[in-house]
């Protein structure tokens, strides 16, 4: 299959977001999960190619080595077009990785400019004159100025730009967008013409995203959020890029038991949580018994249940339980006996005949992949917005993940992932 674009992301539920808009065209998506050490089977290689790195907030020569990888990966795959994903917030420190990852993949691909469109109006990010606004807060003065990692205390992307890169940034402002391909084009031309490398691009819309993706989607290189990338495959099959054949992804049908395992205390997982604890059969791990007995008495319920009747293991908890786990344990040891257990919790389900999984939870959904040993996930229908049905094989089975991270989805997504995945 014709590889049209080649993605990395710098993290894995960034990866998970990117790689459903893209299959909203209906084309393949797959998702390798760090950068892939099978050999590349070119019948296996899907329109959208996604490689999911953990790079973030790593040293800048890691994460650029780790992305030059991706890159050699993507381009023996046959990837002409590539794509680098970031966060809607630009989450970045003042060193990168932003920059630094954007300014090596410029001169592996050998082009002379590139984009910067983080903007995902469907989730309230927007551009405007070069400043990144969450709903109608700047940036700056969002809940993100706090983060514990990337805290955001600037919300000029030119001036959050600049340090990380080598050469000037340049602004292609909403001005100019409102205008059309046509004129965006020339902007970025003149801008080109002047040396500026690297431009950012004001969007507030949707119709803005379209017009961007129309002026650049053949460009060599664009960096940005999912929704700039969401845009380029209706251009892709308008330049007859896509043959007719390669429209319709073939998904599996996945039958066998179902669980769901919750390892996120977000407020949306809570009332998640709550809303399926009282449909189906349901075990809540306590982190401190955990800690003191193991993941065994979970295991010895889950083998007295039937694998068919949907279940569900959570330790999602609320903010003072969650406090006093904390307390006793420390936090990060909490964290891990939970993301430990639910990880034996799922090889166990496995065993025992399960073959459909949600998991709730950023982390949780990386230790649980990582423990059942999936390495690649070809990526099926949506459920909510950025969270897709995916398909994985392990032990020469196929297995169904939704993979859902802390506040996404509605209340009753549970129930509403397995329905979508019975009518698929
Ligand atoms: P989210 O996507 O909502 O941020 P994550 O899985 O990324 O969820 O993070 C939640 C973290 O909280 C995980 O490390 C998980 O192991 C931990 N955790 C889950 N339940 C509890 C609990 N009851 N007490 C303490 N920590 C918990």
């Amino acid at each position: 299959m014709t590889l049209l674009l080649g993605c990395i992301a710098d993290d894995f539920t960034g990866a998970t977001d990117l790689a459903a808009l893209l299959a909203r065209s209906g084309l393949p998506v797959a998702l390798r999960i760090g950068i892939p050490q099978e050999k590349r089977d070119p019948n296996e290689t899907a329109a959208f190619e996604v490689i999911a790195l953990k790079c973030r907030t790593s040293p800048v020569d890691i994460a650029v080595e780790q992305a030059r990888q991706a890159f050699d990966w993507l381009k023996a795959a046959g990837a002409s077009r590539f794509f680098w994903k970031y966060c809607s917030t630009f989450d970045s420190t003042a060193e990168g990785n932003i920059g630094p990852v954007a300014d090596m993949l410029i001169t592996e691909t050998n082009t002379a400019q590139t984009i910067y469109c983080p903007a995902f109006p469907e989730n309230g990010r927007s551009v405007f004159m070069g400043h990144l606004f969450v709903g109608e807060q700047l940036l700056s003065e969002s809940p993100m100025k706090d983060h514990p990692l990337t805290p955001m205390r600037d919300s000029g992307l030119m001036r959050l730009l600049t340090p990380q890169v080598a050469g000037a940034v340049g602004l292609a402002n909403r001005n100019i967008v409102s205008k059309g391909p046509t004129a965006l084009r020339a902007k970025l031309a003149q801008l080109s013409s002047d040396g500026i490398r690297h431009v950012i691009i004001d969007a507030i819309c949707d119709d803005d995203l379209r017009t961007i993706a129309a002026a650049s989607f053949d460009m060599p290189l664009l960096t940005g959020g999912s929704a700039i990338a969401g845009q380029l495959p209706q251009f892709y099959t308008q330049q007859g890029l896509v043959g007719l054949s390669e429209h319709r992804q073939v998904l599996p049908k996945v039958t066998g038991g179902s669980i769901v395992l919750s390892g996120s205390c977000s407020a949306m997982t809570r009332r998640q949580v709550a809303n399926y604890a009282g449909k189906v059969a349901s075990l809540r791990l306590d982190p401190i018994a955990l800690a003191q007995d193991g993941a065994g008495a979970a295991l010895e319920w889950l083998r007295q249940q039937s694998p068919d009747t949907p279940k569900l293991i959570y330790a999602t908890a609320e903010p003072d339980d969650v406090r006093q786990a904390q307390e006793k344990l420390g936090r990060e040891k909490a964290g891990q006996v939970v993301e430990a257990a639910l990880s034996e919790i799922a090889r166990g389900a496995f065993r025992h005949g399960t073959r459909r999984f949600v998991v709730a939870g950023g982390e949780t959904s990386g230790a649980i992949t990582q423990a059942l040993g999936v390495i690649h996930l070809a990526i099926g229908r949506e459920i909510a917005p950025g969270v897709p049905w995916t398909f994985a094989t392990i032990g020469g089975e196929t297995i169904a993940l939704a993979l859902k991270s802390g506040n996404f989805g509605s209340e009753t997504f549970f129930s509403e992932a397995f329905d979508r995945l019975e009518t698929a």
